[in-house]
């Protein structure tokens, strides 16, 4: 298979995923896991609807965080798979998956039938 294609398609979202993960993450020292960046509590104003604005930046920027992690992780397994020779087989069954899968979504991991696993 022609994984050239593949890999620079993944390395291309590999780093649009990686800017936007800093822009509500900060990876954290020493490993390659990102952190929700935290909002500044401790400036002057303490009025209770500034704290509540601040509690809800963080609560969006976990859950942005979680997401674009869980999608970097699947590339990071699928760019992987590249090196290791091991790209384009599902990871559950063993079986290729289809190029037209591949194409639509290059991070893909496992066969359609075991998409969801
Ligand atoms: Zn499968």
């Amino acid at each position: 298979m022609d994984t050239a294609k593949f890999k620079i398609k993944l390395e291309e979202e590999l780093r649009r995923l990686e800017s936007q993960l800093s822009q509500v993450a900060t990876k954290s020292s020493g490993s390659s896991d990102w952190e929700p960046s935290l909002p500044d509590l401790n400036n002057q104003s303490s009025a209770p609807e500034d704290m509540a604005d601040k509690f809800e930046e963080l609560e969006n920027n976990v859950a942005s965080e979680v997401e674009l992690e869980s999608k970097l992780i699947r590339i990071q397994t699928a760019l992987k798979g590249i090196e290791s020779g091991t790209y384009g087989t599902c990871t559950v069954c063993g079986k290729e998956i289809p190029i037209a899968r591949l194409e639509a979504d290059p991070s893909a991991i496992t066969c359609t039938e075991h998409a969801n696993s």
